[in-house]
């Protein structure tokens, strides 16, 4: 699938929204990604992470891994249509943690997976988690990297979509300055979730 394929999908299902946003941390956006709406469906995410997993079979991952919540579907896709272990890790006291008996043989090569990438802080850590369980990271993928590709990793990254989202300090905002009203997505009720990107 091309980028423009992949973007038309999350067009269809409302998951890739232009505009002008207020994220959760209160910075403004000219766009806004919300994975969780093309991953309701298990057909849609299957399709995407079938799209994705090749861009990181050759790199010889034994399990992978992502972080709760939104990766967790992510990694059993990719997994599945690499013929993989789906594990992921979560957060406890603040600190990314493999919990529920997950378990990494020393050594084994590991592919951690992302919805969305956007600074990296939430993959890095994963990165981090999986080295002290024993693994060895051997790739990243995401659904989307919104950071324009800037973010990188030591280790090759695969995105099926690389986005560049501006970000915007609410004093400083062009949208802002051009009049166009501002909106939460995802904030009223019965709609989805509120962003967690940041
Ligand atoms: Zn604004």
């Amino acid at each position: 699938m091309t980028e423009d394929e992949i973007l038309k999908i999350f067009r269809e299902h409302s998951a890739l929204l232009e505009g002008h946003f207020i994220l959760s941390s209160g910075l403004h956006s000219d766009r806004y990604i919300q994975c969780a709406l093309v991953l309701q469906h298990p057909r849609v995410a299957e399709q995407l992470c079938v799209a994705l997993g090749p861009k990181l079979g050759e790199l010889g991952a034994k399990v992978v891994v992502a972080p709760a919540l939104g990766g967790v579907i992510v990694a059993h896709e990719v997994a599945r249509a690499l013929g993989l272990r789906a594990l992921f890790t979560e957060r406890q006291n603040g600190e990314m943690t493999l919990r529920r008996g997950f378990h990494l043989d020393e050594g084994e090569p590991v592919l951690v997976v992302e919805d969305v990438i956007t600074t990296g802080k939430s993959t890095r850590e994963t990165i981090e988690c999986v080295q002290n369980a024993g693994g060895k990271v051997v790739g990243v993928g995401a659904l989307v990297d919104r950071s324009g590709g800037e973010v990188e990793f030591d280790v090759p990254k695969a995105a099926l979509v690389t986005l560049k989202v501006e970000t915007y300090d609410p004093d400083d905002c062009p949208l802002c300055k051009a009049g166009k009203p501002a909106v939460k997505p995802g904030s009223r009720p019965g709609n989805s979730k509120p962003a967690e990107q940041s």
